[in-house]
């Protein structure tokens, strides 16, 4: 007669059994706190981009109050009204562009048109685009390009060209006299190493973990223009690296320098 199998006979001990649950237990804690955090952030995302948008919303309407009902206003003081609506305008423009594009990328609904690119050709053409640009004709522009730097890499040009143009930007930004901007790159272990150094007024320490999170910024007080960012320039910069599969880091000391090193997988 076949034996009758007994399944109610636990396999582990019952202290072994309890180490288990225990186990568990410290796991769905841990799972736990990180949904509240991710929560807050959320949270905190939301209460940033409701105030980053109402308080040029209100300074446009009431210019326009202003506007509308002032009989006496010089043909001087309009314009320069006007131009500072323009300006708040761009400024609600680029915000939010910026938070379609992060959200696009960090749901992975953006497409990323890879191709082969030389990434030295890449490179050369931006930092002659910046030499033209007058944005950068007070700031010293310098190029070094590892001399055997022949690497080509499945990337997204304009996207790329996005996360060029954010790192140049944020270097005039935050810069100081005698601004000097260093674009570099060499091969390191199968990955493009390029980085964009400043001698800027640099991050202070307690600053620096948190520049990659979404709409942080080290200085909320400043006007909001076309010029002045969002915030979500560096999450968007990082989420660009990470669709490429790699990564990016900064490094900074206050009032002297700040270099953002990129590392990609070359083909
Ligand atoms: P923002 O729109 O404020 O420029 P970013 O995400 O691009 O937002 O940057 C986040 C913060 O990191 C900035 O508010 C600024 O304080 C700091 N930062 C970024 N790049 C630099 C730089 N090159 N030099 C000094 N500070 C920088």
């Amino acid at each position: 007669m076949p034996k009758k199998k007994n399944f109610d006979t636990p396999e582990l001990s019952v202290e072994e059994l309890t180490k288990a649950l225990y186990e568990v237990n410290l796991e769905l804690q841990a799972s736990n706190n990180q949904i509240l955090e991710e929560q807050r952030k959320n949270k905190e995302f939301y209460a940033n981009i409701s105030h980053d948008l109402r308080a040029p919303i209100t300074a446009i309407s009431n210019s326009l109050q202003y506007l509308l009902s002032s009989s006496d206003i010089t043909p001087d003081e309009q314009h320069e009204t006007l131009l500072m609506m323009q300006k708040r305008t761009s400024y609600i423009e680029n915000l939010i562009n910026d938070i379609f594009l992060l959200s696009s990328l960090e749901s992975s609904s953006q497409k990323v048109h890879k191709e082969e690119v030389d990434l030295r050709f890449f490179l050369e053409d931006y930092f002659y685009m910046c030499e033209d640009d007058d944005r950068f004709s007070n700031c010293e522009l310098q190029l070094d390009i590892a001399e055997d730097f022949d690497a080509k890499a499945m990337i997204d040009p304009v996207l790329m060209q996005r996360v060029l143009d954010n790192l140049f930007s944020n270097s005039l930004k935050y810069s100081r006299e005698n601004l000097r901007i260093m674009l570099s790159a060499k091969v390191v272990d199968h990955n493009a190493v390029i980085s964009v150094e400043d001698n800027g007024i640099g991050i202070e320490k307690e600053h620096l973990e948190h520049i990659f999170e979404r709409s942080f910024q080290v200085e909320k007080a400043r006007t909001p223009d076309a010029s002045s960012g969002s915030g979500f320039g560096l999450s968007i910069v990082k989420s660009i690296i990470g669709h490429h599969g790699g990564c990016i880091n900064c490094q900074s000391i206050a009032n002297k320098m700040t270099r953002f090193t990129i590392n990609i997988p070359i083909i």
